[in-house]
């Protein structure tokens, strides 16, 4: 969409939480932290709607992709048993990186193939890591296509 003659899309997100437990070389112990996901997507303005898209379907649609994981050892889940040598990564470093592939990965195919979303293009998967009370957010990282 034009304003002011400069070409813009709207971007909405939706977030999802989950909790789930890791070690990494710096922190070798088994410990938990809450996970915070967000899913942007962008596509044109709905006139009959005054929205993109309507953040309850897309917090539906998004919701089972993170409860999956929800109170694992991301060490063991076999969603990340995969061929697929990042993926596979992730089940050895559960980290924001490799998190924000994995669900690029999980659900680029399901998200491209529900008429719902046909008009709209998933731009953008950010995974935050906190303290499990949520105390401390460490850090975050985002996957979207190159050059946006
Ligand atoms: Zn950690």
């Amino acid at each position: 969409m034009k304003v002011h003659g400069r070409e813009y899309e709207i971007v909405v997100s939706v977030q999802k939480t989950f909790r789930g437990s890791h070690s990494l070389p710096a922190r070798p112990e088994l410990h938990g932290h809450l996970w915070e996901v967000e899913f942007s997507v962008s596509g044109p303005l709905d006139p009959s709607t005054g929205m993109v898209c309507d953040m309850l379907v897309l917090s539906d649609f998004f919701g089972p992709y993170t409860r999956e994981l929800d109170n694992g050892n991301l060490h063991e889940l076999p969603m990340f048993q995969q061929a697929d040598e990042l993926v596979s990564l992730t089940a050895k470093y559960p980290t924001c990186d490799t998190l924000a592939h994995y669900f690029l990965w999980r659900i680029t195919p399901d998200f491209e193939k529900d008429p719902r979303f046909s008009r709209l293009r998933l731009c953008e998967i950010t995974v935050c890591i906190w303290e499990e009370n949520k105390s401390r957010r460490w850090g975050r990282a985002s996957i979207r296509p190159r050059g946006t």
